[in-house]
């Protein structure tokens, strides 16, 4: 398949690997920052091929997994009511609130429904005028524009029944958050190519030049992943801290100037809070003023919400590249796909969800 074939070439993956051995001399730190990218590393045995020297530390792009509880839960409580029909991507079902699920409340009766885009939401609710249609628009700056244009379209054509429960959070704070940490170990990042090609690569070079860390912006199959991570060691070797493109079949400098005013119109950035890490400053976008009659949190009026995290589930020292999954006492015992404490073991971006499928269970059966 164009585009997917060609970046897993095993001749050109190991000469990429030959490169990287060649160059680590020093010990890396290098977090690669979306969940899909972790899920590539693992599946493809990635972070096994790579010399001693070199340590990849997964970070906390799963939009799924840094969700917060507390809108986990308005979800539930909007989805409970008789009048609505909630959408929402599949990958959310699942994901724990402090009780219940989605698919409990559709096991109990709520309108639950999997769409694949938030227009099909939209045209649900023209379908479906008497009741109400809320779609969950979760998700980093890939995510945010298709639910912008959703908002959009529905104030252009009158829809008085569609609303958005939003929750998007911004890469850039969160490597902020990250460097900022009295615990942070990274030394040199992967920022995420689908973000870059939405947001552009403008955003990263104060962030380079302040945190003295190089930062590669790479896609993600195999030989992306390899030549994001040999341009990273190759600028760490040189003491070079610098923004570089790896992945320019995606990602114009420049990103995507119509996605980009789209945002803007309909967005305006909010401090959020990131499950598992705390509130980040500025770090989400939530509906401007000239929308707000769209947002689902005040149609709904869901205040007052009391959350209650699992009391041993560590997500939230994964989400933060502190433990491996592994480490979790939970990981494969308490905690599996089909019974997940925590967001990282349902997301199909979470790092615990990965290290289950792809069988990195070796600490489980060690213990
Ligand atoms: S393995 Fe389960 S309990 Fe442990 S951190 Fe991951 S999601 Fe939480």
């Amino acid at each position: 398949m164009k585009y997917l074939d060609e970046f897993s070439d095993p001749d050109l993956a190991r000469a990429l690997l030959d490169q990287i051995h060649e160059a680590t001399t020093g010990q890396w730190a290098l977090m690669e920052v979306c969940g899909g990218q972790t899920h590539s590393i693992i599946r493809h045995g990635i972070d096994q091929l790579l010399p001693d020297g070199i340590e990849m530390i997964h970070g906390p792009g799963c939009p799924v997994c840094v969700t917060p509880l507390a809108v986990i839960d308005k979800a539930l409580e909007i989805a409970r009511r008789p009048e609505v029909i909630f959408c929402s991507f599949g990958d959310m079902l699942r994901v724990p609130g402090s009780r219940d699920d989605l698919f409990t409340i559709k096991s109990q009766g709520g309108d639950v429904r999997v769409v694949y885009s938030p227009l099909d939401a939209l045209r649900i609710a023209q379908d479906e005028p008497e009741r109400e249609v809320v779609f969950f628009g979760i998700g980093f700056e890939t995510t945010a524009p298709a639910n912008a244009m959703a908002v959009h379209q529905a104030r252009r054509l009158g829809v008085g029944n569609f609303s958005l429960l939003v929750s998007h959070v911004l890469v850039p704070p969160a490597i902020e958050a990250i460097m900022e940490s009295p615990s942070c170990r990274v030394q040199g990042f992967l920022a995420a190519g689908h973000v870059c090609s939405v947001m552009g690569t403008s955003e990263y070079p104060p962030l380079a030049q302040r945190y003295q860390v190089p930062i590669v912006v790479t896609g993600f199959e195999p030989l992306d992943l390899l030549e994001g991570i040999r341009r990273t060691v190759v600028q760490l070797e040189e003491g070079r801290h610098e923004v570089e493109n790896a992945y320019p079949r995606a990602v114009p400098a420049e990103g995507n100037p119509a996605a980009k005013a789209m945002l803007e119109d309909v967005f305006e950035v909010t401090d959020r809070t990131w499950r598992g890490i705390g509130e980040i400053p500025r770090s989400g976008w939530r509906l401007s003023p000239r929308y707000a009659d769209f947002d689902a949190e005040r149609r709904f009026s869901v205040e007052g919400i009391d959350t209650a995290e699992s009391a041993i589930c560590r997500s939230g020292e994964v989400l933060q590249g502190l433990i491996k999954p592994p480490q979790c006492e939970a990981f494969g015992r308490e905690c599996t796909p089909r019974n997940p404490l925590g967001a990282t073991m349902v997301s199909s971006e979470g790092a615990c969800a990965a290290y289950y499928a792809y069988r990195r269970l070796d600490l489980v059966e060690a213990g």
